[in-house]
């Protein structure tokens, strides 16, 4: 048989293997480097597998000719080297071009025109260029198939949807640590973004390092590491070389590392020179060592991945890069082609490729364009979905001119703010059309929000419905209970507590009560959203500190009702940019000002040493007759028993040393609600003077004669959590004051405690939380119900989400269905992804 095809798969594989390391060869600058043991040695040994196979005589012969170029590569002047590589590259090429384009017979391969050698030439030199081997073996038969005949046909779509250890190289312990990375299928291997890129293309020598500069090198360890101590800071230093110098990697406080490094190891480094005393030093570089076949590491723009503990960065890179190279073909375009053209956007296999392997810098912001674009189109249209849902929907048309809310209005001991009138005429508005209700009412810590929210639930009750308030901690519902309680009592209206603490007979009685309707306003935490609970004629639905609640949360009380109408409330300053990816269209009302004679809560940080100083200042506050807070830092919701502890050994330390003629409370998550309740409400009445707690009193507290709050461990909280405890003492017209106990260690603590002391404008704090903790943190969508975003970041790529938003608004308006076929994989990746998150009536 003249046909060559019989070699095709077993002499292909070896083929691959002999032309990956070449252009990383060449990058190199010819340094015998890009294979570990030598790139040289490791071109005869193929050659010669190769050889073995090979049953043709002009196959055996273009071998035999590689076999002899690289014989004592490691001794030739990197001129004759290059020659070498440069005609290696020739006969690598036409050995791929014999064994691929199959069947190809003796006389096509003798006589390969010359205008196909130069087709293939070209391919080879553009996958070079991508760094990419230019062919590449399937690791398991099945995915060769498709590949190996050039044409594809009837693929295995499916491989994607395999579990990853159905891979080659990933048995059971491998597949149990790719799931802490989120892979579980080989296609979530596609979605396992880099963390970073390193440019690798250019990898210094030692001699070539530029003090001051951050640089990649390859260098081999030299001798053991070893730590010394300085004070308080660890210095681990180990030698290292190449064949230029040689110079020490460095690392501060990171002693752990003297374990990972051991003589004669390769590795990259990438870190900043410096000159040390005489010597040259990496200073805390990043690390990686370099594995059997290093051509993924080297020579090309690098990924490198987010990693768990018994998995290396080479060995995911191969899997990736297996993966698109074999499966690659099957990933299929999930965007209308006239999307990609219009905005530009890079074809999803393309992009998928570029974001792992990335032939230049430009290229993968090109491929990171086109992912965090379709990662926001996917979630704009799911709440794009959802709007119309609630727009096509019909609601309550509440009357809202009615001359009582006015009484009711005129009962409250002090005249509203502007804001708050304002607020309360755009609620009505709402509750007065038809269409439900879906509105933000977002004020600052103490600006009056409760009170508008009173006004709203008093209209629902006119209008014969009811309404519920729901708040995220139990303190917090039965403060907006007791103060509803005294503002409808003189109009006769029921208020009904419904939380998890009451006991059994008290929570029955209140769920009979909101069935047949005998309840008008019920105010309640999460206990509102238990299946147990039924409304007669749920018309309003309001949500304090909404920020603390799941959109599931609260999509299942807006269930109770028949299309209520919805107002949600936060302190929390939140970026446009969340807003617009978390609520979508929701109607935003904003209290801009706070009640007159409001005045700023002057703020100090005191540190350890001298915080007698600072009870000293409350203590001539309780003289006057004011009350004070004191927070001990706990963390929250798992209030421990020895945290518990704490706060009561400091309660008793305070009464018996600092304030022994005044009365000294404790507040926990732990203590009987009961006792919760007897605590708060002396300390209300004034008969506790001192109130010690925990950050259960974080959010809405509010008692107007509190006047200071003494902040314990300070630099243990955030800012956001910072400024909501402060808020506590800005209540009144009296000066208040806050004291930030604390000695930081690290500098992010530090900012935050000095921001406080800067400013008391919530606004400001929020951006420098951001700026301070970065965006992923604090604005992650999941605290909203949300799934996480993976690739794009709704700080950074802003014009993108607005980008998406509008297509997206075009496509629903276009085609409210998603029914077109060029739809179809859009469609079906919002329903994966959103459906039972958020309510997508049209299409699911
Ligand atoms: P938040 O917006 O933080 O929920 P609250 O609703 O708890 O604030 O209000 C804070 C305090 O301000 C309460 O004691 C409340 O009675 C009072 N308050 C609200 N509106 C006014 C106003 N217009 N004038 C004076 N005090 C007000
Ligand atoms: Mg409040």
């Amino acid at each position: 048989m003249s046909d060559l095809k019989g070699l095709d798969v077993a002499l292909r594989e070896i083929v691959d293997k002999l032309a990956k390391p070449i252009p990383v060869e060449r990058n190199m600058g010819y340094r015998d480097l890009s294979v570990i043991g030598g790139f040289g040695q490791y071109m005869r040994l193929w050659a010669r597998r190769a050889l073995e196979l090979a049953t043709h005589d002009k196959v055996a012969e273009m071998l035999r000719r590689l076999i002899s170029l690289f014989e004592g590569y490691d001794v030739l002047s990197v001129v004759e080297r290059q020659r070498r590589v440069n005609e290696a590259e020739q006969i690598v090429r036409e050995l791929s071009a014999l064994t691929c384009h199959a069947p190809v017979t003796e006389e096509s391969a003798s006589r390969l025109s010359q205008s196909a050698v130069q087709a293939i030439t070209r391919s080879a030199v553009a996958s070079q260029r991508a760094g990419v081997a230019a062919r590449y073996t399937a690791v398991k038969p099945h995915a060769d198939q498709g590949r190996a005949s050039g044409k594809v046909e009837a693929p295995d779509k499916d491989v994607l949807e395999k579990p990853v250890q159905y891979l080659h190289g990933v048995g059971q312990k491998r597949a149990a640590l790719l799931k802490r990375l989120g892979v579980e299928k080989v296609g979530d291997l596609l979605t396992l973004f880099p963390r970073r890129h390193e440019d690798r293309t250019q990898i210094k020598t030692l001699s070539q390092l530029t003090p001051g500069e951050k640089e990649c090198i390859f260098v081999t360890i030299t001798g053991y590491p070893r730590t010394e101590r300085r004070r308080n800071i660890t210095i681990t230093k180990v030698p290292v070389a190449d064949q230029t110098g040689s110079a020490f990697l460095v690392w501060f406080n990171q002693p752990f590392r003297e374990a990972q490094l051991f003589p004669r190891m390769k590795l990259f480094a990438y870190g900043k020179a410096q000159r040390f005393m005489h010597s040259l030093c990496v200073v805390m570089p990043e690390i990686e060592p370099a594995g059997e076949e290093s051509w993924l590491q080297i020579g090309r723009i690098v990924p490198i991945y987010p990693l768990t503990q018994g998995l290396t960065q080479n060995f995911v890179r191969q899997l990736v890069h297996n993966t698109l190279e074999t499966l690659g073909w099957t990933i299929e375009e999930t965007l209308p082609s006239e999307l990609l053209t219009v905005h530009n956007l890079m074809p999803l296999r393309e992009a998928f490729r570029q974001i792992h392997f990335p032939d230049d810098m430009h290229k993968l912001q090109g491929a990171r364009r086109r992912l965090v674009f379709e990662e926001f189109l996917l979630m704009q249209l799911a709440l794009a979905l959802r709007e119309r849902g609630f727009k096509k929907r019909q609601g309550i048309a509440f009357k809202t001119d009615m001359p009582q809310i006015q009484e009711f209005i005129s009962s409250f001991p002090f005249e509203l703010t502007a804001s708050q009138k304002r607020a309360i005429a755009e609620i009505h508005r709402d509750m007065a059309s038809p269409q439900p209700m879906n509105r933000l009412l977002h004020g600052e810590v103490g600006s009056g929000k409760t009170i508008v929210a009173a006004v709203a639930l008093y209209t629902a009750v006119l209008n014969g419905y009811q309404s519920a308030f729901m708040a995220p901690t139990e303190i917090l519902a039965e403060q907006h209970y007791r103060v509803l309680l005294e503002l409808f009592q003189p109009f006769g209206v029921d208020v009904t507590l419904l939380i998890g603490s009451l006991s059994p007979k008290e929570k029955k009685k209140a769920r009979r009560r909101i069935e047949l309707g005998d309840a008008s306003i019920i105010v309640g935490t999460h206990a509102l959203i238990q299946e147990d609970v039924n409304f007669k004629n749920l018309g309003l639905v309001i949500v304090d500190e909404q920020h603390r609640f799941g959109v599931m949360q609260r999509a299942n009380l807006i269930r109770k009702g028949i299309c209520p109408d919805v107002l949600v409330m936060t302190a929390t300053p939140i970026p446009r940019t969340l807003a617009l990816t978390v609520y979508g269209d929701l109607d935003v009302s904003v209290l801009r000002e706070l009640p007159p004679g409001r005045k700023p809560v002057i703020t100090r940080w005191v540190r350890k040493e001298k915080r007698h100083l600072a009870y000293r200042f409350v203590q001539q506050e309780l003289e006057k007759g004011r009350q004070a807070y004191v927070v001990c830092p706990l963390i929250e919701e798992s209030e421990k028993l020895e945290d518990v502890d704490a706060v009561v050994r400091h309660a008793e330390w305070l009464q018996r040393e600092v304030f022994p003629e005044y009365r000294v409370g404790v507040l926990h998550g732990r203590l009987p609600t009961h006792e919760k309740d007897s605590v708060m409400d002396a300390f209300r009445r004034g008969e506790i003077n001192v109130l010690t707690t925990t950050t259960v009193i974080e959010v809405g507290v509010d008692v107007p004669n509190a006047t200071v709050i003494v902040i314990e461990d300070a630099h243990r909280f955030g800012l956001a959590q910072l400024h909501q405890l402060r808020g506590r003492v800005r209540r009144s017209t009296f000066q208040s004051y806050c004291f930030l106990i604390g000695s930081p260690s690290s500098d992010d603590a530090r900012r935050r405690l000095e921001v406080m002391v800067r400013t008391n404008d919530g606004f400001e704090i929020a951006e420098e939380d951001l700026r301070i903790r970065g965006p992923g943190e604090f604005y992650g969508t999941r605290q909203h119900g949300l799934p996480d975003l993976k690739i794009a970041d709704i700080i950074n790529d802003v014009d993108l989400l607005i980008l998406a938003r509008q297509v997206a608004h075009r496509i629903v308006e276009e085609d409210p269905h998603l029914q077109d076929p060029k739809y179809r994989a859009l469609r079906q990746n919002v329903l994966r992804l959103f459906e039972g998150r958020i309510e997508l009536i049209d299409i699911s």
